[in-house]
């Protein structure tokens, strides 16, 4: 193939027989109705059905986010731009910001705030755990004059496939009667696992079209708390783009401060529909039964190790396996891509080589993971890792098949 049609090539065209699996965790599988609603002809983003697109996907996402009290926003950018919008709006320069750093986004959150001049108090944790509240509890406790403006958690570590308790860091601010506001990267738990804004006080949840949402990247989700919106107004750091009191403002009107993505918001009118069809609750409780049967695959099909230390750091939404000793784990991961058409996680950072990932979130049931699950399987035996053949898939089939309904892992959303 000349260089120039290869590089015009998209995964489809790849002469492989059979479908790609998509298995890294976001993007994620774009079901066949969103797919079709963003297919359809280009329209003028000004024209006057635009604020009965807009309007209604705003009041839906405060469902989706769980507020009644919050506003929710949306940005043409991916996730990142909206950790830059809450942090922009809200702070000044040589604010103080605290957060917690095991693993590649978390640690990329903080690296922001570094280089857009506020003063991040960074918490190394060993990747494989998550947010500890006792940590963050010494850092709030001993500072009497409240010079931490802002609080950062990672609720799902990416990288890691690690769960953080944001309840838990909520109750150390308010058992210290501390003022800090609080933000989330709820990238990858968002729409898949539980989360609840109003509930759990936070003032800032950051989210991407591309995971939960079932959608293309490109759409940045934004929810900010009364409080964060009045620390708005004693912000003096300059913003444009990501200036959240326009894009409220522009939004409340049905309409953008500048060209708005208006195809992929077709799609995310389906999406949301679709969310809102299974219910927010059953999907989480189907995360969390997906992931135990891909968890049961890793763990006793294969023998092998989660990078998640413990089961309180589990995540739904994606599992990092660790290869054995001597194992190079990126090699598994391009011999899944290039003989079983399977796109699997890499391995971030520090543990790049050591870990492959396994995304199980969004458009998704049993029978797809068994594909990843057997795929991954075939790829470790080609590449000499000793695992039964058939295991991973034997272990997950006696779960999926016994456990008819999932759980919610979070106790209060439980109650
Ligand atoms: N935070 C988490 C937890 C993520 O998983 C990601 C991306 O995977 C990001 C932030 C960055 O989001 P985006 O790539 O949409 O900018």
């Amino acid at each position: 193939l000349s260089i120039r049609r290869q590089r015009q090539m998209c995964i489809r065209d790849r002469h492989m027989s059979g479908y790609h699996f998509l298995f890294v965790p976001g993007p994620s599988n774009v079901p066949a109705a969103v797919q079709q609603a963003i297919h359809c002809p280009m329209e003028d983003h000004r024209n006057p059905t635009i604020p009965d697109l807009i309007q209604p996907i705003t009041q839906d996402l405060k469902k989706i986010l769980r507020t009644e009290t919050g506003k929710v926003v949306f940005f043409p950018s991916s996730g990142t731009g909206c950790w830059e919008a809450a942090l922009q709006s809200t702070l000044n320069v040589g604010d103080k910001v605290l957060g917690a750093s095991f693993g590649q986004f978390s640690y990329l959150w903080l690296d922001m705030c570094k280089r857009l001049k506020f003063e991040p108090i960074t918490m190394e944790e060993e990747w494989g755990t998550g947010a500890n509240p006792e940590s963050y509890h010494k850092h709030l406790s001993e500072d009497k004059n409240h010079e931490i403006k802002c609080v950062l958690v990672c609720q799902n570590e990416t990288a890691t496939g690690v769960r953080s308790d944001v309840e838990a860091i909520r109750k150390v601010l308010d058992d210290l009667n501390h003022p800090a506001l609080l933000f989330v990267d709820g990238v990858s738990s968002v729409a898949s696992y539980e989360f609840e804004m109003d509930k759990w006080g936070v003032d800032a949840i950051v989210s991407g079209s591309q995971k939960g949402f079932m959608l293309p990247a490109g759409l940045g989700i934004l929810g900010m708390s009364q409080k964060a919106i009045d620390a708005m107004k004693n912000s003096t750091y300059p913003t444009c783009y990501f200036d959240v009191a326009d894009m409220i403002e522009k939004l409340d009107g049905g309409y953008l401060p500048y060209t708005p993505p208006v195809n992929l918001l077709r799609g995310f009118r389906v999406a949301i529909d679709m969310i809102f069809e299974e219910g927010l609750e059953n999907i989480w409780k189907r995360h969390y039964r997906l992931a135990e049967g891909t968890r049961r695959a890793i763990t006793e099909g294969w023998g092998l190790n989660l990078c998640a230390k413990e089961e309180k750091w589990y995540s739904d939404t994606v599992s990092a396996i660790v290869v054995p000793e001597g194992f190079d784990a990126s090699k598994v991961i391009s011999t899944a891509f290039n003989k079983y058409n399977l796109a699997l996680g890499a391995g971030l950072s520090k543990v790049a080589g050591k870990v492959f990932r396994i995304g199980h979130l969004g458009d998704l049931n049993e029978c797809m993971l068994f594909g990843a699950i057997s795929g991954a399987e075939m790829a470790m035996l080609d590449n000499g890792i000793k695992v039964e053949p058939g295991s991973g898939a034997a272990a997950a089939s006696k779960y999926w098949s016994q456990n008819v309904s999932g759980e919610l892992k979070s106790k209060s959303v439980a109650k």
